[in-house]
């Protein structure tokens, strides 16, 4: 049987199905127009669309009626075909899409007063590890760990985000709301450590790790919602802290310091958990969708997520990132929005934080939020 195949017409339709990696939006060179060149992942390998509109510079151009935007993590099957500029580049452009699946819900923290949800302001943000480590380890096995999960997050977004975890030198230092992002290990007490005036602030026996952020919780503030500081500190007193199964602790439940520490950065980039427990408020993920219990959902894109409230004794899967997780941080921080900046959050910056325009402090609007892991068993379900 010989097909006879037409010679390809410039306007031959061009079917691409898969799921967006990455997008880039740009203005084009007269500034008339911002178009999204968007890569799809296909059983046949990336393939790169142009679509017209998209997000620049807190601008978005969109037409009515037009294809909906291409966003990473979509599922779409796209109608294209392929056309020239004045300069014979050969661009593939978007006709239709139509959407099998959503990029997956994710859910931020936040709100703050006025309704915004937290984020960092440049597309850096510096942690610093707590020079004294944990004994928990031998040597200094932990610093190698903590890079790894550092790691996972820089990785695992890169093709649609641009945020960056950076580590500042080890020093010994105490938590506090000083604009050093610091990893502490708690191996004594599971509390932050009296001060002249203040007692010992402890948490949670079931929490194997707890981030604390400092953040501007102000309506009449351009930066509401803007992260100033956040510490993440590790259960050591209740947990015995591990790496690869091995602890030199001697609680009963070994906690995997890479598990919870992926975790706990995730809370550091403004990740809340994708479901809810019975103290929480109600809340809503990306789509305004409302945040289910966690003892009514058997959803695996909640329960294996790295941002899912529990973990088990000895859990290792959290050390990876899953699609809800990878969405999350690419949606607050998606490449498209790059501040193109690297920078800690300066003391006078924090500072001026609800600085009236004459240059008159106002008072700082500042709340502190605690996100723990929970390590426990999950609920138990009902199995058919
Ligand atoms: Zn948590």
């Amino acid at each position: 049987l010989v097909l006879v195949v037409p010679q390809v017409a410039a306007a031959a339709p061009v079917f691409v199905e898969g799921v967006v990696q990455e997008t880039t939006s740009r203005w084009t060179e007269d500034g008339d127009r911002i178009v999204t060149e968007a890569t799809v992942v296909t059983p046949d390998g990336p393939v790169v669309v142009s679509q017209l509109g998209g997000h620049v510079d807190g601008l978005t151009m969109r037409q009515f009626p037009g294809p909906e935007p291409l966003l990473p993590g979509m599922r779409v099957a796209i109608e294209a075909h392929r056309d020239t500029d004045l300069s014979q580049r050969v661009h593939t452009l978007v006709d239709s899409v139509k959407v099998m699946a959503w990029p997956p819900g994710y859910v931020r923290t936040g709100p703050t007063k006025a309704g915004h949800y937290l984020y960092w302001e440049s597309g850096c943000v510096f942690v610093r590890v707590d020079a004294a480590g944990t004994k928990q380890l031998p040597g200094d096995t932990e610093f190698p760990v903590i890079d790894a999960a550092i790691q996972t997050w820089n990785t695992a977004a890169e093709g649609c985000s641009y945020m960056r975890i950076v580590q500042d030198a080890p020093e010994e230092r105490e938590v506090g709301n000083d604009r050093v992002n610091l990893i502490k290990f708690r191996d004594a007490t599971w509390c932050r450590p009296a001060t002249n005036k203040d007692p010992a602030r402890c948490y949670a026996d079931a929490a194997a790790g707890i981030t604390t952020a400092v953040y501007v919780d102000d309506a009449d503030s351009p930066r509401d919602g803007a992260i100033v500081d956040a510490d993440i500190e590790i259960n050591g007193k209740n947990f015995a802290i591990s790496h690869e199964n091995m602890s030199l602790g001697t609680a009963p439940c070994k906690a995997d310091l890479q598990n919870t520490l992926t975790h706990e950065l995730g809370h550091l980039l403004g990740l809340e958990h994708p479901c809810r427990t019975p103290g929480d408020p109600g809340r809503l993920d990306n789509t305004g969708a409302p945040v289910p219990l966690c003892s009514q959902t058997n959803d695996p894109a909640i329960t294996e997520s790295t941002m899912y409230n529990y973990q088990d004794c000895e859990e290792t899967k959290k050390t990876t990132l899953e699609a809800d997780d990878i969405a999350g941080v690419c949606g607050i921080y998606p490449k498209s929005e790059d501040p193109g900046s690297c920078e800690a959050v300066s003391s006078s910056t924090a500072t001026c934080v609800g600085c009236s325009t004459s240059g008159r402090p106002l008072p700082a609007m500042l709340l502190f939020v605690g996100t723990a892991l929970l390590l426990a068993r999950r609920p138990r379900r009902h199995r058919r």
